[in-house]
């Protein structure tokens, strides 16, 4: 009997994984391997590597109770994946498929190098693309309408593993890797695919809170599970059947799973998507691209206590609350007037669960730009948004000891204190902590008039 290749991307689990079980089916030996991609590598920040090593090393200790190893090599996936498939005879290449264009263009290259069949599944959404369609036979613009339609389409279950040998040893590394490991990486395995259950089983005992939680970011309301779904150590097929849509909570964080798949339909029909804005007129926008405010904002030093907050909370941890996301992701644009793909590229770095959907979608969405977009004059206050979202400062005062003694109610804009409650609280503005570096106000009408501007320019280009 013939022998197949798995090549691993964002699916680093053995359950639920459709490829997987097609390469261990009908074959006498499957070999797991995994490519490091120098180009995937460099967008990534060291949380995300942190994460995406783990991830290896979890599966790597699976694939050691099931007999096998996982193979690692380096370079360019269409060079290494001929070579390795060319070494070992094998009959086919299974791999899940992904919707960045990136990805679409090297599965292409794979394809067309290959002497062999590249053969891929999906198993990183709940539903793939095109399969969610409003009943016009088009994918919504709109997330409601898509939303209605993704529910009720029904969750094909993924297929077992087969029965196949999973390659024993490593042999001759063919790529640059020559002898590297998946041990070298030193990644911890607590982020592989156990772990991700028992993350999954935990957030389970919390989840029927979710609709009150969810939205403050002192509080760990959310699963935390983004890494994981990001890098394919649970599959969304595992979340929702374990989640269940019994209780307010489970089915509201269920459907935040098609807003994922959502995000990823567009990018497979629109692959200009990380880009372009979706509503072309937007790309008219006069943009400010002031380089220094830009540096105050990624520093967590804009003088508005939620968005330094969250700034630095994206820093040192790379994770950042979805809230404290919008917040940070709207000041940037609607105040600072900086392009929304600056944003975009700063978190797509950072974040440990940092992909081109998710990212460039939440982006256009917050600017105002892309799909489902609330209109571009609603503008978010940051300030209110503190108040109402952590009335009691204790997320800022987590991430800004700085503003640690100031009470409750002048935490949210420091710069509203009377001088002697700041010295009273050890804040000393421009010198401890920033003054605003905008005028909220001020900023606001800049940038509507900016939107309109650009639309303007679109109807009458001339
Ligand atoms: P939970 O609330 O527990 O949600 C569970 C899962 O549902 C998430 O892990 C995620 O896979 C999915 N999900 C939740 N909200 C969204 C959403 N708005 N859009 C798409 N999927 C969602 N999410 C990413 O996975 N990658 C990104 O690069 C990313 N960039 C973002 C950028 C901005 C500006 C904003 C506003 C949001 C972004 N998000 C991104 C969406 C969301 O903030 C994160 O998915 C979420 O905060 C992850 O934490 P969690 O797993 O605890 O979320």
């Amino acid at each position: 009997m013939a022998n197949s290749i798995m090549w691993f991307r964002r699916d680093l689990r053995l359950l639920d994984n459709p490829a997987w079980s097609a390469a261990t089916t009908g074959y006498e030996t499957t070999t797991p391997l995994f490519v490091l991609d120098e180009r995937l590598l460099a967008t990534a920040g060291q949380p995300r590597l942190d994460v995406l090593f783990g991830a290896l090393a979890g599966l790597d200790e699976q694939l050691r109770h099931l007999g096998g190893r996982l193979r690692l090599e380096r370079g360019d996936p269409a060079t290494v994946i001929t070579a390795v498939a060319n070494e070992l005879g094998a009959a086919a290449v299974y791999a899940n498929a992904d919707t960045s264009p990136y990805s679409a263009a090297r599965d292409r290259t794979v394809a067309e190098t290959l002497g062999v069949p590249l053969r891929t599944s999906w198993g990183t959404l709940l539903h793939r693309p095109g399969t969610v369609l409003t009943q016009a036979g088009t994918l919504s613009k709109v997330f409601t309408p898509f939303y209605k339609a993704w529910s009720k389409v029904p969750v094909v279950p993924i297929p077992s593993p087969g029965s196949a040998a999973i390659a024993p040893a490593l042999t001759t590394a063919v790529s640059t890797s020559a002898g590297e490991s998946v041990d070298d990486l030193g990644g911890d395995p607590i982020y592989g695919e156990a772990g991700a259950l028992a993350r999954l089983e935990a957030f389970n005992e919390r989840v029927d809170a979710y609709v009150d939680d969810r939205n403050i970011p002192s509080v760990n309301g959310t699963s935390q599970l983004g890494a994981d779904l990001r890098f394919g150590t649970l599959s969304p097929h595992t979340v929702v059947r374990e989640i269940g849509d019994a209780t307010p909570g489970r089915a509201g964080f269920v459907r935040q799973l098609a807003w994922r798949d959502w995000y990823a339909h567009l990018l497979a029909e629109h692959p200009h998507f990380a880009r372009r804005s979706l509503k072309p007129e937007f790309d008219h926008i006069g943009w400010d691209n002031n380089v220094v405010a830009f540096d105050a904002w990624r520093a967590g030093m804009t003088g508005y206590p939620i968005v330094d907050a969250g700034m630095r909370q994206l820093a040192s941890t790379g994770w950042m609350h979805n809230r404290v996301r919008m917040i940070v992701a709207s000041f940037l644009v609607k105040d600072l007037l900086i392009d929304w793909r600056w944003g975009e590229r700063h978190f797509r770095h950072l974040l440990v669960d940092g992909e081109v959907a998710q990212n460039a979608g939440n982006w256009q969405w917050v600017a105002g730009t892309g799909p489902d977009a609330s209109p571009y004059f609603r503008v978010f206050n940051p300030t209110l948004q503190s108040k109402k979202f952590d009335p009691d400062g204790a997320f800022i005062r987590t991430w800004l000891p700085e503003l640690s003694g100031l009470s409750k109610a002048t935490i949210h804009a420091p710069s509203d204190a009377g001088p002697l409650e700041l010295a009273a609280a050890g804040v000393y503005l421009g010198d401890t902590y920033p003054w605003p570096i905008v005028d909220h106000f001020e900023a606001r009408d800049r940038t509507i008039a900016a939107y309109g501007a650009a639309q303007d320019v679109a109807k009458d280009p001339a």
